[in-house]
């Protein structure tokens, strides 16, 4: 039977840690190295329970965006136009922060533009789409620095060879990035920094007492002045208070196409589809979980035939419509959202904080997140 040493014992597991945060997704390796300048001498040790990141961090797009025109208009109507603009600041200011974390040529970063996409059927749509355009740009000109965040574009329909589309909505403040070179230059970053990452230690409880916050993984106990649970999608399951729900991510890539023409990021029907070029010829295509929003509300990786095939048809029909291609591999990855839109960064029990429900858009705000929960600590 393995049983711990007593060499091990007192040097991992009985040592006080003071800052243990739970999760190794950007917002886990950001809420680290803020810490971390905050408080130099602290120690600091992040537990994820998979050998890589296991949640969305490294299994998104890559899309540095901070919401389409209609996702806007979206937000503004369901809840309003404070919390629509306050959302548009966190994602924007959250990518502006990012900036000053890492290197754009170091997570291969490229200010592409982002388009969105308006077919036929959607003629009714952008039309009024079309008549809030000079509001929504008055209302963001203040955060974005643009007298025009969104700019009607419908003439780069045929540069792209789309089928189908018959307007475009462009923003020019958006890019794309290498989300798996994001997290290993942070997780280089921690590691530079002193911060330990234990990686397969998936935490089934937490307990807090007077002197410390007991955090349970199957191994043993380990015990934190402070913990700060950054699992979004996945936080209910250690924090069952919190609203926070799965939405799954069904991810495809085509092999390489010799003269693709689509470049950039593309968003599609509210950004429940989105797309990009990866590199000079690749796709890569998501979305797709409003098809059946019960399925995809689940914390199992995976994919259904539903979601797979309107991919595959999104691509054949619409966006390579001339081109003969073949998918390459597909992923999925899991969100964390709830009944609003806003993350969730509070203390939750005694010492215990959480930053999660990334709402889809934690390549923009997960430093803002970060940020904002390192300032309450
Ligand atoms: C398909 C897809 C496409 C996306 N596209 C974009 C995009 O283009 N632009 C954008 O801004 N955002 C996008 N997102 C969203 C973005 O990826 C997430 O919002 C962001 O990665 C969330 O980061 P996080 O650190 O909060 O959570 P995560 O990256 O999910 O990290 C949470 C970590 O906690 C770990 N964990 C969970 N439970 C435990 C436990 N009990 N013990 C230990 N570890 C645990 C998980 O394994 C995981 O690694 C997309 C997401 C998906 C799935």
């Amino acid at each position: 039977m393995y049983t711990a040493s007593y060499w091990e014992q007192n040097a991992f597991w009985e040592k006080k840690w003071d800052f243990i945060i739970i999760g190794a997704g950007i917002v886990g390796f950001m809420t680290a190295q803020m810490l971390k300048i905050k408080y130099p001498d602290a120690d600091i040790l992040i537990l994820e329970r998979g050998i890589l990141p296991m949640g969305a961090s490294t299994r998104n797009a890559g899309i540095a965006c901070f919401g389409s025109i209609s996702e806007l208009l979206l937000q503004e109507n369901e809840e309003n136009q404070t919390a629509m603009l306050d959302l548009v600041a966190f994602r924007f200011n959250g990518l502006q922060r990012l900036f000053e974390v890492v290197q754009g040529k170091d997570i291969g970063y490229q200010t592409t533009g982002g388009y969105e996409v308006f077919t036929s059927e959607e003629e009714d749509k952008y039309q009024y789409y079309l008549t809030q355009l000079e509001r929504i740009n008055a209302l963001l000109e203040p955060i974005t620095g643009l007298k025009q965040t969104y700019i009607p574009k419908d003439e780069d329909i045929t540069k792209f060879g789309f089928r189908g589309v018959k307007h475009l909505i462009y923003n020019p403040a958006e890019g794309i990035l290498h989300s798996g070179k994001l997290i290993f230059v942070l997780w280089q970053m921690a590691q530079k920094m002193g911060i330990s990452v234990w990686n397969q230690m998936e935490v089934q409880t937490l307990v807090p007492s007077s002197s410390s916050v007991q955090v349970k993984v199957s191994q043993n106990t380990l015990y934190a002045s402070y913990v700060i649970v950054s699992t979004n999608a996945f936080a209910k399951t250690l924090l069952p208070q919190l609203d926070v729900v799965p939405g799954r991510g069904q991810v495809c890539i085509t092999k390489p196409i010799s003269n693709l023409r689509v470049k950039g990021a593309f968003h599609y029907q509210e950004g429940y589809y989105y797309f990009r070029n990866v590199g000079e010829n690749r796709i890569l295509l998501g979305g797709g979980r409003n098809l059946d929003f019960a399925s995809e509300q689940t914390y199992q990786f995976g994919f259904t035939e539903i979601v797979q095939n309107t991919l595959i048809k999104l691509l054949k029909e619409m966006i390579l419509p001339d081109i003969t291609f073949e998918i390459d591999h597909w992923w999925s990855g899991i969100m964390g959202f709830g009944s609003e839109k806003a993350p969730i960064i509070q203390e939750v029990l005694p010492n215990v904080y959480c930053a999660v429900r990334m709402s889809g858009m934690g390549v923009a705000i997960g430093s803002k997140v970060a940020e904002k929960v390192v300032s309450l600590i």
